[in-house]
């Protein structure tokens, strides 16, 4: 009965030692196959000193280093990578922009291709990606990630971002969500996620809306979809544009000037966007000069400086309504407008509908 016993005990182990053999994580043969572009930032920088995190270099890094950089990769993803450009994202231009979306484009329509992640400085990510939101012909996933700390940092964030971002752009379940930003544990809309602070890792916020998901072992986890429309069902179609319609972005404040608004005209803007204040108010300063814009032809919006909230329609106040994009999303928006239509009354319903 020992004897027995015993045996039954031994026979128990060598099951639980053979399932903890097989519960170490395999990786499943027929892995999606995600494209990395890289374009530069903090995500791809380095300095002198690990307790760095200003003062350094952005954009040193390539693709194929902040690849080789993130352990695990190669279990969740064929992963192959590509430099755009390798620059700071205060240096990002409409010329980066059309190069960027039109390689995603082409990188999407190849039907090997499951997702692609773009790594990028945080400072203009949002434009960045709620362009490509507005652009991209495609619903297969489109990430955007980049990193707060640079890569020789202590805590350097860059490696988890690039990690999850890769999930997220592998996962069959992202489909149909639009651009998405994912930093941090958290998945966010390119339509609402903005930077909100200047130094913090926890940066990416979705204003006025929620996260539309997580990420808890490097699994997404999705809880939200934005109703606002993108990729697929919109007009723009990049593939054939060499430039942008000129917009600026006027700032509004106690005892502003017309003085703006007469340079950017003069400059030929085509659009003006108001980052006006409260619920895009204009002063008695700046009306005079709104309207002789606008009877040149320059289509003005509203929008708020507070980055948050929907332009309510009001008669004292000239232009169209940003809805609840902020001023520099707005400008994304207004610019592609402008390349499908010149007519107010459209491009009004475009500012509602995406
Ligand atoms: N200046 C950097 C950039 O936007 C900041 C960053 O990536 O965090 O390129």
């Amino acid at each position: 009965m020992k004897v027995l016993k015993s045996s039954v005990f031994a026979g128990i182990l060598t099951v639980l030692s053979i399932s903890t053999v097989n519960a170490q994580p395999q990786p499943p043969k027929d892995l999606p196959h995600v494209a990395v572009l890289a374009t530069g930032g903090t995500i791809a920088g380095t300095a002198d000193q690990e307790t760095q995190t200003t003062g350094y270099k952005p954009g040193v890094l390539t693709a194929a280093a902040l690849l080789k950089s993130v352990p695990s990769l190669d279990k969740i993803a064929k992963v192959s990578g590509e430099q755009i450009v390798n620059i700071g994202s205060d240096n990002v231009d409409n010329e980066v922009l059309l190069k960027l979306a039109k390689r995603v484009n082409e990188v999407l329509e190849s039907p090997d291709v499951s997702g692609v992640v773009v790594t990028h400085g945080t400072d203009t990510l949002e434009e960045t990606a709620y362009f490509l939101n507005l652009v991209v012909k495609s619903d297969k996933p489109v990430v955007v990630t980049g990193s707060m700390r640079p890569a020789s940092a202590i805590g350097a964030d860059g490696p988890s971002n690039i990690l999850q971002a890769v999930a997220v752009a592998a996962a069959p379940e992202a489909r149909g969500r639009g651009v998405m930003i994912v930093m941090n544990d958290r998945i966010g809309s390119a339509r609402y996620t903005t930077k909100t602070d200047a130094n913090s890792v926890d940066t990416f916020k979705p204003v006025g809306g929620g996260y539309l998901g997580t990420l808890v072992n490097q699994q997404p986890i999705f809880e939200t979809r934005v109703v606002k429309k993108h990729t697929v069902e919109t007009p723009f179609d990049v593939s054939k544009l060499t430039a942008l319609p000129k917009v600026d972005i006027i700032y509004g404040y106690q005892n502003d000037n017309g003085y703006m608004f007469d340079a950017a005209v003069a400059n030929h803007a085509q659009g003006i966007i108001i980052a006006g204040v409260g619920a895009g108010s204009e002063s008695r300063f700046i009306l005079p000069a709104i309207k002789k814009a606008m009877e040149q032809n320059v289509l003005i919006v509203r929008s708020t400086r507070t980055g948050a909230g929907f332009i309510p329609e009001d008669e004292a106040y000239p232009g169209l309504l940003g809805d609840s994009l902020n001023p520099q999303k707005a400008r994304i928006l207004l610019m592609l407008a402008l390349t499908v239509s010149s007519d107010p009354a459209k491009i009004q319903e475009m500012f509602h509908t995406y």
